[in-house]
């Protein structure tokens, strides 16, 4: 769900974030605690209406500092010439939708540590001006209001700066380890740190019985590994190009060929896909998945047309294979066409980039 556009930028909400809206707001409006002498927290404010509408609104205030955060580290991005192409906010934070992180350890670090300086920013603006606020009335529902989110922001700089993937810490350390080895060791080392905190966090949050401590160690576990796999995956493809691994030799079908034809043919080319194309302009691709939804007695006479996928993403025969997976894994589909001014020139598959990998990296994923 797009909510709107900033520095031209479409910022995007995931659904699970209305109910983390909700939830912050009912957390902070039911407890209210001193910190440093400060009330934080909005437990305290009476009537409960204007306590829910603070709380309300520091939900929402904190979600924009949370896109703030995002676009801190899509602003040095977009200046190195990295497009973004959106920032969906979940639950847990944001996520900047980049076409490539870039191998370049001082820029991973700027843009890494980009996000967490706005949040520091934003973290110490806020405690600053509570004081004002706090001035004109002890315990001003305003003075609560900055107090608290001064703290949070602090607060998500803090995590994002724990030295584990994906936090923004994680990067910041592998972009340290690259300057002095190569990025696939750089990676494993700030992998293996991470872990290191998993365990550690893993350990503390049974102790304590936190269970928010328990799930960041899952999930900081888990980043290890998956930065690790992606790392090596993009570094197995580098320097191989569409053209390179593509199948050429493309057998497409007629919209007006017939289920039953499609079958026969799938069954004698063991293809599980094939282009559509009419007067030579291709219309969609039909695969297995299409075929199969359609019941065995009727496919003698619904033709390939009725049951294409129309949506195609595609992709030119001189781009790079990484960026082939990365389409894939963004929307899903298993084979990409490849065009070349207009004329489809082949076919590459998720097989074509699994055996590009095996082979170039000479091990298994
Ligand atoms: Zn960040």
């Amino acid at each position: 769900m797009q909510i709107g556009k900033a520095m031209g930028i479409p910022i995007r909400l995931h659904w699970t974030f209305l109910v983390v809206i909700l939830y912050i707001a009912w957390a902070f409006a039911t407890f209210s605690e001193p910190l440093f002498g400060r009330i934080y927290g909005f437990g305290g404010i009476e009537p409960a209406s204007v306590r829910w509408i603070y709380s309300l609104a520091f939900a929402v205030i904190l979600f924009i500092c949370v896109a703030l955060h995002e676009l801190g580290h899509s602003y040095i991005a977009r200046k190195s010439g990295i497009e973004i192409r959106s920032i969906t906010l979940y639950f847990f934070g944001g996520v900047a939708s980049m076409e490539e992180i870039p191998r370049n350890p001082r820029l991973e670090l700027r843009m890494a540590f980009a996000g967490p300086a706005i949040s520091g920013v934003l973290g110490v603006l806020c405690v600053l001006l509570s004081q004002p606020a706090a001035i004109i009335q002890d315990n001003h529902p305003l003075a609560i209001m900055l107090w608290t989110l001064g703290i949070m922001n602090l607060l998500l700089m803090a995590f994002n700066l724990l030295p584990a993937f994906p936090m923004d810490g994680g990067r910041l350390l592998r972009a340290w380890f690259a300057t002095r080895m190569p990025y696939v060791k750089a990676t494993q080392s700030a992998a293996e740190v991470g872990r290191m905190f998993a365990i550690l966090f893993g350990i503390l949050g049974l102790f304590s019985f936190n269970f928010i401590m328990l799930f960041v160690a899952f999930f900081v576990y888990i980043g290890a590994s998956e930065e690790e796999k992606a790392t090596a995956i993009s570094i197995s493809l580098e320097g191989i190009k569409v053209k390179n691994i593509m199948s050429s030799d493309v057998h497409t079908v007629p919209g007006s060929m017939t289920l039953r034809s499609l079958q026969d043919l799938m069954f004698r080319e063991k293809h599980r896909g094939y282009p559509v194309v009419e007067d030579g302009a291709l219309q969609g691709i039909v695969t297995l998945a299409d075929l199969q939804k359609i019941a065995d007695e009727k496919r003698d006479s619904v033709e390939v047309g009725a049951v294409m996928t129309r949506k195609l993403y595609l992709i030119g025969p001189e781009q790079e294979a990484s960026a082939a997976m990365k389409m894939m894994n963004e929307t899903g589909v298993r084979r990409l066409p490849v065009m070349d001014a207009g004329r489809l020139v082949g076919i590459v598959s998720r097989e074509d980039l699994v055996r590009a990998i095996e082979l170039s990296s000479g091990r298994n994923f």
